[in-house]
């Protein structure tokens, strides 16, 4: 599951689009950052995807791309041209492939191909109209569904939302938020060849004017089960309750939300944003993303690693600058060299000794740090827009690099912390046997 949204320009603290997405995943399940720069490819190459082989284009564009571990595509990711694209699952009453593109797949082809979020999109309904989308998202079991998508760039925005080979698109106007269901109703700005005819034809309605895309298309039982209403409703009011003022630490801050109100991920009934497992809620925020789309100077935050509320977005630029190899480390299986098992151990004995009672101690730190590193990253984009391009590179890799250990540091340092914290309160029965399989399975001693 998750949650993805944007604010264009119009909505915006200084003018640019803000994107932001949760990538929710089984827990064990590490989510890694990789970096691929500008590629040349021989006539004839063949690019191997999760399960299908597509033709390579002569060349793809620079990358990063947040990726659960064992998948080719990506839950989320950006390119050199500030393009930025967020896929979730949805599920519809066309039929499920098991094999063809995943929506991950698709994310990644479209960031390698297009220069423009227009352009982007294109990439995608002509990938799906020719290959299908299909194939199991899930390693340990088959979980098959179609997928929508946010896709935008350094001025516009698109809702894209696809039923097996059918597809609808609509432009954003200021804000806008997807969830894990349909969100498209009888308005639209482009569709695939046929949409309503099918829907005629399947008696899912009468006539155009009786035709709505996500009640005709949807499964509505998979929306109960996602519930993924919730969430949309939600993301959509911190969207247009913060509209004019919103920034990149107010992105940072929809993505960390828990519903507002008392929450404890003890009790917890329904997901939430920022989404915690447990034994009534199946996935786990897995890595985040917030992609400030400035036309003169992006700047791309990605905490690779599960619940933003507990995690430190790092600053990540494009134009040849790359990401530390590190963040590419991390399988099912907990490794002491991998970043996202780091902080995960930090963060699952959080949760077992007490949430709310050790974020409380944890919290004024991680809002300084981030604090900090907000200044830091927009202090190095401005110095280095009057600089040489390998000047300018070596500037902006600095910033990473030091946030990115500084990161690591402290997450190493809470996990010792909450380790030793005397706390009152124990889990219930269920969250400690619902986390002690996950962690025996990842080999992971909390
Ligand atoms: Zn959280």
């Amino acid at each position: 599951m998750c949650d993805t949204l944007v604010a264009l320009g119009n909505s915006t603290e200084d003018g640019s689009v803000i994107f932001g997405k949760n990538s929710d995943r089984s827990p064990n399940e590490a989510q890694v950052l990789r970096y691929f720069p500008r590629m040349e490819h021989p006539e004839g190459d063949v690019i191997r995807c999760t399960y299908i082989d597509v033709p390579q284009v002569p060349e793809t564009y620079e990358v990063v791309l947040s990726s659960p571990y064992w998948i080719w595509g990506a839950e989320m990711g950006v390119n050199e041209y500030g393009v930025a694209v967020g896929n979730e699952a949805v599920w519809s009453k066309e039929p499920y492939r098991k094999t063809g593109l995943l929506g991950m797949d698709l994310l990644r082809l479209s960031l390698e191909r297009a220069d423009s979020a227009r352009k982007a999109l294109q990439v995608i309904v002509d990938l799906i109209e020719r290959y299908g989308q299909g194939g199991s998202a899930n390693k340990d079991f088959e979980l098959l569904y179609h997928n929508s998508f946010i896709i935008a760039d350094t001025r516009e925005a698109w809702v894209l939302e696809t039923a097996d080979r059918f597809w609808v698109a609509e432009k954003v106007r200021d804000v806008r938020s997807i969830s894990n269901g349909y969100t498209i109703r009888d308005r639209w700005d482009m569709a695939s060849p046929g949409l309503v005819e099918h829907a005629i034809d399947m008696g899912w309605c009468d006539s155009r004017k009786d035709f709505d895309f996500a009640r005709c298309y949807g499964d509505p039982q998979m929306d109960a089960i996602t519930m993924c209403s919730e969430r949309f409703a939600r993301s959509m009011e911190l969207l247009r309750e913060n509209k004019g003022s919103i920034n990149v630490e107010f992105m940072m801050g929809f993505l960390r939300d828990h519903g507002g109100g008392e929450w404890d991920p003890w009790s917890q009934t329904k997901a939430t944003i920022c989404m915690h497992a447990g034994p009534s809620v199946v996935s786990n925020t897995a890595g985040s993303y917030v992609g400030h789309l400035a036309p003169h100077g992006q700047v791309h935050w990605f905490a690779s690693s599960s619940s933003p509320c507990l995690s430190l977005y790092i600053p990540v630029y494009v134009g040849g600058v790359g990401v530390p190899e590190e963040l590419g480390r991390g399988n099912g299986v907990f490794s002491a060299d991998s970043p996202w098992w780091i902080h995960e151990k930090m963060a699952r004995t959080v949760h077992m000794k007490g949430y709310n009672q050790l974020v409380s101690l944890l919290k004024p730190e991680l809002e300084r740090l981030q604090k900090k590193f907000v200044e830091d990253a927009y202090k190095a984009r401005e110095r280095s827009l009057s600089l040489p391009a390998d000047e300018r590179r070596r500037v902006l890799r600095e910033v990473t690099e030091s946030c990115f250990k500084a990161a690591y540091e402290r997450y190493k340092e809470w996990s010792e912390k909450a380790s030793r914290v005397e706390v009152a309160g124990k889990p219930p029965e269920k969250y400690c046997e619902y986390w002690s399989l996950q962690s025996d399975a990842a080999k992971l001693d909390v």
